[in-house]
């Protein structure tokens, strides 16, 4: 079902996927966070066999697990699940750890794509307030943001009208949900996630 307050977005989001199918093939994975399935529901529309690729840290709550298993059940998509070769556990809540733990995995998952879809936004917040609907990242792949016009509202609505799967954390206070112990509940953004330091981004999404 198509709701009118994000059919103007809508459009442009199924566009940019569409395309990416079409120019880049199975060369195309899909990151996932394990937040919600607003992009994931999107991408299963335009083509069932898109890859998704999960980063499983090893720090995510119980809940972001629930949710892929969910979403498993649903959706039934080509899932890639990558995983750290290596496990530091004494360095996570420090917050230090995302490079061992997501910035070499996601390099993994890329090896051999071309391309590659995420959920960043605008909305986000100022790190992201200039994120493009499709760029060449510093790899030289084709990096797509199918999302990156939608408001909270749209993604909101977009999930009541559809019934999209969400991680029963946003239901609590979580308005951005990374790994259990870098996420603390926040309404504002991605506020919440390594609250009391300076970092704002994992590095994935450079
Ligand atoms: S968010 Fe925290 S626990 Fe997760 S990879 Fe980054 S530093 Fe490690």
């Amino acid at each position: 079902m198509i709701v009118g307050s994000v059919e103007g977005v809508l459009e442009q989001s199924l566009v940019a996927i569409q395309q990416s199918v079409a120019d880049f093939g199975d060369d195309l994975t899909l990151l996932c966070s394990g937040q919600d399935a607003v992009l994931i529901d999107l991408a299963m529309r335009v083509d069932p066999s898109i890859e998704i690729t999960f980063i499983d840290t090893g720090f995510h709550f119980n809940e972001t697990i629930e949710t892929m298993l969910r979403i498993v059940q649903r959706y039934s998509p080509q899932l890639r699940v990558v995983v750290p070769w290596r496990h530091l556990p004494d360095v996570g809540r420090a917050g230090f750890c995302c490079s061992q733990h997501k910035v070499e995995q996601l390099e993994e998952a890329l090896r051999g794509k071309r391309a590659w879809m995420s959920g960043v936004r605008r909305a986000d917040g100022e790190e992201r307030a200039s994120a493009e609907l499709r760029s060449i990242d510093r790899r030289g792949l084709a990096k797509v943001n199918p999302l990156v016009d939608w408001t909270d509202e749209d993604v909101e609505a977009y999930i009541e009208v559809n019934d999209i799967i969400v991680n029963p954390l946003r239901n609590r206070g979580y308005a951005s949900i990374g790994c259990a112990p870098c996420t603390t509940p926040d309404a504002n953004g991605r506020d919440g996630r390594w609250a009391g330091l300076a970092k704002t981004e994992c590095g994935i999404h450079r």
